[in-house]
């Protein structure tokens, strides 16, 4: 069933198609994303080399598309990722951050917190007891996702399973209201030490309310004036889909939705949400190759 709903909502379709004309920005999420296995840009879904996002990334430079990077990692570690790229402008830690000309201007992109006088969201989380909250209430369930925890300034990252529906209402009851906890979509690589079986653990981030990768798309656009009918996004999480709103087409990469049916349902949930025929980087591949015509 839930192939044969995928197979209805192909980035091939015609509907995709009519979308995609005059596109040319493309908001892209990296891990499970444009990057294939060990989040590398020069691997494939099954770890096997090869060039073609090298290739197609630069044939979209050479049509003057721009590629934005939009991820959880946190800012200067994305800065540096995206330089390698070729890439000058990147929307980091799920929107907190927009950095511009390769880091020489940032922007908070993250609306008012509890911490006051410059202090950033993560140090408010550390200070008020919000992460360690988290880590007693699901002990088990949940753990910080080293080594990615350093450098953070505002949002910490963790791996496990709960429910995130249910992580807000204690946040809210226990008086942590304003963060938020994001499903950033499934765990590749090194399992964790939960009592998970295989590929049940996510990523998940400690947000301040309100912000994600959509409102920092919306950001960007006013900044730099990009109408809605030129952007399209790319992802395979729950957390890419808050960017659907903000541009013409979200493509969902085919693996995440195969493999996670609540991503699957919330995604076809949204008229504008396709899929690509490819899994992981393969499919950022389809989704650069549909966008070059
Ligand atoms: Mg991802």
């Amino acid at each position: 069933m839930s192939l044969a709903a995928i197979e209805q909502r192909l980035l091939t379709s015609a509907a995709a198609r009519e979308r995609l004309a005059g596109v040319r920005v493309v908001y892209t999420d990296l891990d499970g994303t444009m990057l294939g296995r060990g989040a590398s840009f020069f691997h494939g879904p099954d770890g096997e080399p090869t060039f073609e996002p090298a290739e197609m990334l630069l044939a979209a430079g050479a049509a003057g598309i721009d590629v934005v990077p939009a991820s959880g990692r946190s800012l200067f570690g994305l800065v540096r990722d995206a330089r390698l790229l070729g890439l000058s402008t990147v929307i980091a830690e799920m929107g907190a951050l927009i950095a511009y000309d390769t880091g020489r201007q940032i922007v908070h992109a993250f609306g008012p917190t509890p911490g006051g006088d410059g202090e950033m969201p993560v140090r408010t989380m550390e200070r008020t007891g919000t992460i360690d909250l988290l880590l007693s209430t699901y002990a088990g369930r949940l753990e910080l996702h080293e080594p990615w925890t350093a450098w953070r300034d505002c949002t910490q990252i963790f791996r496990g399973l709960v429910d995130v529906a249910e992580v807000d209402r204690l946040l809210e009851r226990e008086g942590h209201g304003w963060v938020a906890l994001v499903d950033n979509g499934m765990l590749f690589g090194a399992q964790p030490s939960l009592q998970l079986g295989p590929r049940e653990a996510h990523v998940y981030h400690l947000v301040p309310r309100g912000t994600t990768k959509g409102s920092a798309v919306a950001l960007d656009r006013e900044r730099r004036g990009f109408a809605l009918e030129a952007c399209v996004a790319v992802g395979d999480a729950t957390a890419d889909l808050e960017i659907a709103p903000h541009v013409s087409i979200l493509v969902i990469v085919r693996d995440a939705a195969e493999q996670d049916p609540k991503l699957l349902r919330l995604a076809l949930a949204r008229d504008n949400v396709f899929f690509t025929q490819r899994p992981m980087n393969l499919g950022w591949v389809d989704t650069l190759r549909a966008v070059l015509g």
